[in-house]
């Protein structure tokens, strides 16, 4: 079992990191008050009966950070690390993200404390059913919008489109997105998030004039984010040398098949064991010498204790978090390029932006058009940040912080205080 050293709590982090972006910026104590918290929290109880006839009782939250530019959105996760703080810390950063991407949206994250590797189907669909209705009041098209997030993913936001909708009386496809197609999702959101990650470091290479073709890359955590990122470097030249999933990790300094890893992992769910690779330590693969790594697993895993390891020259977080802030100094000094998670990442709440305009409107955009719009929107945001991160000379990370705040910031001075 891989294990993620956590050394801190993911709140403490996006607390930091927003008092850090803050002073930079000299934000005024007023609008710190305003912007900083959360603005709604609803905990829950989720009773379910189990295959085996039990009742367990699974804890859930959905924290609402900002509906300042909008509303409220952000993923659901299921995993047993699951806390109210890590909640809590992602909604704050999907507040930050939305704004760095100029999306009209606000910060949202759900999520409930279990083990989904160890359900069945029926007990996954209960619990989803159950955790719907209990967080009803607070979800809507145009009050809080969830979607995918680690080990969820079109099946449970189908689950919930369905509960939300038997309960209204009539279909609602806008209460979440990266539903199935068939539900009224988007062509591309499936993929928005490593496409997303793909651009960023495009730009990034092109900045740092690091040729693409032929870069060598590790990436930590072979999902939905990780293994579409693995994808398209794959398919632009790059050679994915490394990857690790939460039961191993694998390396060949060659370069691995990519789509054909993809083609395993999905038929037996783990990356060990890929013909043509060899077992890696996964603790080594944040220190193998390679251009480009690819953190895509969950919080906190480069922290003060390996990121002297790092050789890479570019950190890019497909992950939330991936980087505490004392990781992120040890980063800094030693002149690795961060792509920060809430500019990496954006390409995932960018394309659920547009399948939720294309819900409201009941009109729907070719494949081709959603990648377009997508690669403006993120191109445009890594333009913006690195402007700041120049300009000011202050790091990536603090930059975007910077832009994603000040839109914020700006929108609560403009709406004032109710009453
Ligand atoms: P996922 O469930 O599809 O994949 C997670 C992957 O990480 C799995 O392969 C799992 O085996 C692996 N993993 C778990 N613990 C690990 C560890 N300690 N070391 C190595 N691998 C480990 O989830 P995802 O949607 O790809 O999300 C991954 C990260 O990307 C999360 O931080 C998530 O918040 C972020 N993210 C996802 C999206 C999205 O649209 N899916 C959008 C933005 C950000």
């Amino acid at each position: 079992m891989l294990m993620t050293k956590s050394t801190g709590n993911a709140y403490d982090v996006a607390l930091e990191n927003f008092d850090t972006a803050a002073d930079a910026m000299g934000l005024d104590k007023d609008t710190r008050e305003m912007i900083k918290y959360p603005e709604r929290i609803l905990m829950v109880t989720v009773p379910v009966r189990m295959d085996d006839g039990q009742i367990h009782r699974f804890e859930g939250y959905r924290v609402q950070h900002s509906q300042v530019r909008g509303p409220a959105k952000g993923g659901i996760r299921f995993h047993p690390q699951v806390t109210l703080d890590e909640v809590k810390a992602l909604a704050t950063w999907m507040t930050w993200k939305c704004a760095v991407v100029n999306i009209p949206f606000g910060g949202a994250k759900g999520g409930i404390t279990c083990d989904p590797k160890h359900m069945s189907k029926g007990e996954l669909e209960r619990m989803t059913r159950r955790y719907t209705s209990a967080i009803l009041p607070l979800i809507g098209p145009e009050q809080d919008i969830p979607a995918p997030d680690v080990y969820t993913n079109s099946q449970t936001m189908a689950w919930i489109m369905d509960t939300y909708s038997m309960t209204k009386g009539y279909p609602i496809p806008g209460v979440v997105t990266g539903k199935p197609i068939s539900l009224g999702g988007s062509l591309g959101r499936n993929e928005a998030t490593g496409r997303g990650v793909f651009y960023t470091i495009q730009c990034a290479c092109e900045h740092l004039k690091i040729p693409l073709k032929g870069a060598t890359v590790a990436v930590q955590g072979f999902g939905n984010a990780g293994s579409i990122t693995a994808q398209l470097l794959h398919e632009a030249g790059a050679k994915v040398i490394a990857v690790s999933d939460s039961t191993g990790c694998i390396y060949n300094r060659n370069g691995l098949n990519i789509p054909e890893l993809i083609h395993m992992k999905t038929l037996v769910g783990h990356v060990e064991g890929f013909p043509e690779s060899e077992p890696l330590e996964p603790a080594d693969l944040l220190a193998l010498n390679c251009d480009i790594l690819v953190p895509a697993a969950l919080e906190n895993t480069v922290h003060a204790e390996n990121a002297a390891t790092v050789r890479a020259r570019i950190v890019a977080e497909a992950a939330n978090g991936p980087l505490t802030p004392a990781a992120d100094r040890i980063l800094e000094a030693k002149g690795i390029f961060v792509i920060p998670d809430i500019l990496c990442n954006a390409g995932g709440v960018t394309v659920s932006y547009f399948e939720w305009v294309q819900d409201e409107q009941h009109l729907f955009w070719e494949a081709q058009d959603i990648y377009d719009r997508l690669e403006r929107v993120m191109k445009t945001a890594f333009r913006d940040v690195l402007k700041i991160h120049l300009d000011r000379n202050v790091s990536m990370r603090i930059a975007a912080n910077i832009l994603g705040i000040g839109r914020v910031a700006e929108a609560v001075q403009i709406r004032g205080i109710y009453p």
